[in-house]
């Protein structure tokens, strides 16, 4: 027997143009899921979505800005048969905007906190109605071990991340009765764009915080979500699954 199938399941991941979304996105459509893609670049979501289809996956591009939380209601009200009823939802989207906390400006925080946790709100809001009628979901949001560590530069983006957590923990104990579970994975330092600015200099001291000795893949991250989507995962709810090579223990 083969884990994790989930076949006849569809999904939506947001931030799924590039990065940990794109695996996510692809790794649900290996084990079967249909798979709606969300994002703000509508020709690189169009890419991954035709090399999925060609693949012989069922693949949808959703355009779509998380700034925008009425917008993005409306997008998602307007999904059409087969994507209309989500039962799966990644939220993976999130921005940086660094700088120490006495230089940081309003709209540095606003910034992150509207895309990281507003948008991810407004997302949640959206499907999860659907999810309580048909009596089963996943909720599966990617927070970061900053929001449970903290980050000197990074008061805003742990603040979202940390709200994430809470809202996720909240969410599963509202929707426990419902065949819904909350959760959250909390990536250490992952190897994509937002980390491909690190000098070596701080990949070097990155490497001797990690007791794994390395940077994080994708894959490790979207194997985790890969598990919380699972039937098998049912009885997980409310739980964070740190993801960072131990560098968060
Ligand atoms: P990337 O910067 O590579 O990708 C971010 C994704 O979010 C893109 O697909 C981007 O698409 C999308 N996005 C950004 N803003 C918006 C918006 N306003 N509306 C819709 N989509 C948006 O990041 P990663 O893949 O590295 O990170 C993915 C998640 O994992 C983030 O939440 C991040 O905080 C978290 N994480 C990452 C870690 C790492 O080390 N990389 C560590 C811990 C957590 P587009 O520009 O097309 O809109």
């Amino acid at each position: 027997m083969s884990l994790f199938r989930l076949d006849g399941k569809t999904a939506l991941v947001t931030g799924a143009s590039q990065g940990i979304g794109e695996e996510i996105a692809r790794r649900l459509a290996a084990h079967g899921a249909r798979v709606i893609l969300a994002a703000r670049s509508r020709e690189r979501l169009e890419e991954v979505v035709a090399e999925l289809r060609s693949g012989g996956a069922e693949a949808l591009a959703l355009p779509l800005d998380l700034t925008d939380p009425e917008a993005v209601a409306e997008r998602i009200k307007a999904l059409d048969e087969p994507f209309s009823a989500v039962d799966i939802l990644v939220n993976n989207a999130g921005i940086t905007a660094d700088n120490l906390f006495v230089r940081m400006k309003l709209e540095q925080w606003e910034a992150v906190l509207q895309t990281n946790l507003t948008g991810a709100f407004a997302v949640t809001r959206a499907l999860t109605r659907g999810m309580i009628r048909r009596r089963w979901g996943r909720v599966i949001t990617i927070s970061s071990v900053v929001g449970l560590m903290g980050n000197a530069g990074q008061a805003n983006y742990a603040a979202a991340k940390a709200g994430l957590i809470g809202f996720s923990k909240s969410l599963a104990r509202e929707f426990a009765s419902r065949g819904i579970t909350v959760n959250v994975v909390a990536p250490g330092y992952i190897e994509t764009a937002m980390t491909a600015t690190l000098s070596e200099a701080a990949k070097e001291e990155l490497f001797r915080s990690i007791p794994v000795g390395r940077l994080g893949a994708v894959e490790d991250v979207a194997s985790a979500v890969i598990y919380l989507a699972s039937e098998e995962a049912g009885y997980v709810t409310g739980q964070v699954l740190n993801v960072s090579g131990g560098l968060y223990i």
